[in-house]
């Protein structure tokens, strides 16, 4: 495989104060790159600007005009981080041989990405992970809360990466996968694995924002959570079905200590019948809206239209 064309796509919100930092490294990273022969020549940059309200698009087009190895798109809203991102993806889709997703604020070693290409070269890896080694730069709070999240994800079946955010590479193939998937609340750290392309993971050690404040603040981050959980699986509506019937036989166990209580005569006028109809209707209002939601979660998985299987290789 000759130097593959790469583009690098960060998304940007009010990161004015970040840019004029940044730039510069990542067009310094292109210029080794393509030195080295790692890279070819007319790779880029995309920035895509995720409707900040500050000088940030400004900025992009000065360092469009200087350079144009750095691209740019400018969201008319404030989307978010992964429709900012999924923008600048299936922008550069058709002019690069792999696009490598990064925080504009360059917490993600931007030193590991010639690593990430000759992984995609040398070992037909599709897509590329870069994995925190460490969470030593976290807060208490938040290395715990991540924690917590990635095992949540796992057990409603999620495939998730521990430790990866969206520092990722993503060959042409990989891209043009992503690209069937409708969906508009689209969540990247859940979609690449699930798509299932070969993959390799790259450790690196992630450091402070260099400027700017975090634009994840925690409400955000718990937004990003359910969203990760609620566009993949229906299993929480299974879980009020499974409830439902664990609360059934339950049940049982209740009439019988209730009967007892009743022709022991120690109890209450009026409560057998009370607690034997409130345990007995509670469960049976669970089931029912538990079959309901496995309707609903049905309804779900099909409006999502996502595609129904996807090639990985083709022998004509
Ligand atoms: N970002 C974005 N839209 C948003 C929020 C964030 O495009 O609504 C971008 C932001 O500019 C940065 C990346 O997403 O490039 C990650 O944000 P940040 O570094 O603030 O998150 P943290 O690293 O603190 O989790
Ligand atoms: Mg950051």
């Amino acid at each position: 495989m000759q130097a593959p064309r790469i583009a690098i796509v960060a998304p940007c919100y009010n990161e004015e104060q970040m840019l004029p930092l940044s730039i510069p490294v990542l067009l310094r990273l292109l210029d080794d790159m393509v030195a080295t022969g790692v890279i070819a020549a007319d790779s880029y940059v995309m920035l895509s600007d995720d409707g900040s309200r500050d000088a940030t698009w400004a900025i992009i087009t000065e360092a469009h005009k200087a350079d144009s190895r750095i691209k740019g798109i400018s969201l008319a809203h404030n989307r978010g981080q992964q429709a900012a991102l999924l923008a600048g993806l299936l922008t550069v889709r058709e002019q690069c041989d792999a696009a490598i997703t990064i925080d504009i604020d360059l917490q993600d070693d931007p030193g590991v990405i010639p690593e990430m290409v000759r992984l995609m070269r040398e070992e037909h890896r599709d897509v590329v992970y870069g994995v925190r080694a460490s969470r030593d730069t976290d807060t208490w709070f938040k290395r715990t809360s991540a924690r917590a999240f990635y095992k949540m994800q796992r057990s409603m079946g999620l495939e998730t990466i521990y430790d990866h955010a969206d520092f990722r590479l993503m060959s042409r193939k990989a891209l043009d996968m992503l690209s069937a998937y409708g969906e508009s609340h689209i969540y990247l750290r859940g979609l690449m694995p699930a798509i299932g392309l070969p993959s390799a993971v790259v450790k690196y050690d992630r450091s402070e924002r260099a400027a700017g404040d975090t634009k994840y603040p925690f409400s955000r981050m718990l937004s990003l959570s359910i969203d990760g959980i609620t566009s993949f699986t229906a299993r929480p509506m299974r879980l009020i079905l499974v409830i439902g019937i664990v609360l059934l036989l339950i049940d049982i166990a209740v009439a019988l200590y209730v009967l007892m209580s009743y022709f022991g005569g120690n109890a209450v006028s009026g409560w057998s019948s009370l607690m034997l109809s409130v345990w007995f209707l509670g469960s049976l209002v669970l089931i029912a809206l538990g079959i309901i939601g496995e309707y609903v979660g049905k309804i779900f998985i099909e409006v999502k239209h996502r595609p129904r299987y996807a090639i990985k290789e083709r022998l004509e």
